[in-house]
């Protein structure tokens, strides 16, 4: 496997955990219907402290190297989903 490849599919790890986090923590909703993540009603700050807290038990320590790696991942989904619903059942219901 090559060094890109295998770089590659850690920042996806580290992405889905990210956004696993802020699901958890209510500042990303997942649709019940599609794959997709959108704005919960939360702020991100809750989702830093519900990462803190895991990352303080071990629970990242294969995937994040520091508490700071985990947040900045953290912040990048959550602004990599601003809708405040699903766009794929918006786009549903107008059509
Ligand atoms: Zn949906």
């Amino acid at each position: 496997m090559s060094g890109s490849k295998r770089m590659f599919e850690d920042h996806e790890a580290k992405r889905g955990i990210a956004i696993q986090i802020a699901i958890e923590a209510g500042v990303l909703e997942q649709c019940e219907f599609h794959d997709i993540a959108y704005e919960g009603n939360e702020e991100i700050e809750s989702a830093y402290k519900l990462g803190n807290g895991k990352f303080s038990r071990g629970e990242f320590r294969d995937t994040f190297e520091s508490r700071r790696e985990m947040t900045d991942y953290i912040k990048n989904v959550v602004e990599d989903h601003p809708a405040e619903e699903c766009p794929s059942c918006a786009h549903m219901r107008e059509s």
